[in-house]
């Protein structure tokens, strides 16, 4: 594997680093460590740094240029996110650009598609997910919220789980049943839904690291224009998978693992003398722990950077992408624990107090974590794509 840059892909990484260079400035980076569905809402505060990057199309770099987007390749997005997570920049956009604007691209009208795509471009609007329901997680086409037609209306009620960030979102896209006489996956709509929609109840959920990420909604008959069906009636389950030449590598979680090994490293070796503590002495095993995790981070980086030579090659990852988001989740639980055991008492301390070592990093860290294996599918669920799809394992 070529892990050198072609003469136009280093040319574009010096535009990105220029790029941060000028307009990311250390408030906004504290801001981006601080930030996350689970911190302060951010909008406002990171205005100028998201209009600088909307001028460029790099709120959405994968989306064609004529909705907004920089019409960036695979690889180019790859380098753009593994400049912007070197530098520990906030990331903007969230599911508006991932999710469903790739979606309203593929599947929307001309009225959607002018209503929706500039407002998530200009990073003005946020959204989030509807998918899941107390019964439906893993086995998401059993979902039971039903959208019923009533003149050019949906009446839509159920209920909706963790979904992330519904308490700041304006706009939710959502999976509800249209036809509950079909077979499961053929009865799905995808629909468009006003936060503020009259019927709509967001009532939160406190995860056990005192963060509110996510929520659930109650719907009651609430009223949705049938001009906000994307795709096809009943076809949801499939409008649902699409996706614009994204890139899958997830170099920033990777990237991620490897700054909070450094920033443990660094705080091994001075922190504690600084704070007027004793240097810290580890034991040998907390020192093979340390190696050990750094060595996994890079293994992570690895397995993005072998994500992306698929797409380089027009391939598109499948179980690859699930060994990814698996080790990746595994791995920040492993080392949540190793910055607990080497921080000690004080890594107990909670975010906000000002004792706590590393603003209490590890301490959110080894909390939050504990759902990384949960959401966006199952270590299980990821674990079953790769023994069927990629060892070609018989399906239990
Ligand atoms: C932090 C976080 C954020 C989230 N954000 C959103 C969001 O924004 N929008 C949204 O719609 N949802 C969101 N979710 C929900 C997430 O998609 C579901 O939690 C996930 O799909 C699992 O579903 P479940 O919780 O119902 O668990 P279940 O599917 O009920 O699973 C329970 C257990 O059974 C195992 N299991 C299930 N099926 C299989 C199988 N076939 N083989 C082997 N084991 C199996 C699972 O691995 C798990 O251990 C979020 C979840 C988390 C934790």
């Amino acid at each position: 594997m070529e892990f050198r840059d072609t003469a136009e892909e280093s040319a574009f990484r010096t535009e990105v680093r220029s790029f941060i260079k000028s307009n990311l400035n250390t408030d906004f980076r504290a801001m981006g460590e601080e930030g996350g569905e689970g911190g302060p809402d951010l909008r406002t505060a990171l205005k100028p740094w998201r209009d600088a990057l909307a001028t460029r199309g790099w709120i959405a770099p994968h989306w064609p240029k004529e909705y907004g987007g920089a019409g960036m390749s695979p690889v180019e997005q790859f380098i753009f996110n593994e400049e912007m997570a070197e530098a520990r920049a906030p990331q903007v956009g969230g599911m508006g650009v991932t999710m469903i604007g790739p979606i309203i691209i593929l599947y929307g009208t001309d009225e959607q598609k002018k209503e929706h795509l500039p407002r998530i471009t200009s990073g003005e609007i946020q959204w989030c997910q509807g998918y899941s329901e107390p019964g439906s997680g893993s086995d998401l086409a059993s979902l039971q919220t039903r959208a019923v037609r009533d003149g050019d209306d949906y009446l839509v009620s159920g209920q909706k789980i963790w979904t992330s960030g519904a308490h700041r979102a304006d706009w939710m896209f959502m999976l509800a049943r249209t036809d509950p006489d079909a077979p499961k996956h053929r009865g799905i709509s995808m629909l468009l839904m006003d936060m503020k929609s009259p019927g709509v109840t967001i009532s939160p959920l406190i995860t056990m690291a005192g963060d509110h990420v996510f929520n659930q909604e109650y719907f009651d008959s609430v009223r949705i224009p049938r001009r906000n069906l994307i795709g096809e009636e009943n076809r949801g389950w499939y409008v649902g998978a699409a996706l614009l030449d994204y890139e899958r590598s997830n170099i920033a979680g990777s990237i991620g693992l490897r700054h909070s090994v450094n920033d443990l490293v660094r705080y091994v070796k001075d922190a504690a003398a600084s704070n007027g503590q004793k240097p810290l002495r580890l034991s040998s095993a907390l020192r093979t722990e340390i190696a050990e995790r750094a060595i996994e981070a890079d293994i992570s980086r690895l397995i993005s950077y072998r994500v992306i030579t698929l797409q380089k090659r027009g391939q598109i990852p499948n179980y690859e992408a699930s060994m990814n988001k698996l080790y990746r989740s595994e791995v920040s639980q492993r080392l949540a624990r190793t910055g607990l055991a080497v921080i000690g008492m004080h890594g107990g301390l909670y975010r906000g107090d000002p004792r706590a070592p590393l603003k209490a990093r590890f301490n959110h860290m080894y909390l939050s974590s504990v759902s990384g294996t949960i959401a966006a599918g199952t270590s299980e669920v990821n674990r079953n794509v790769i023994a069927t799809r990629g060892l070609g394992l018989p399906r239990g």
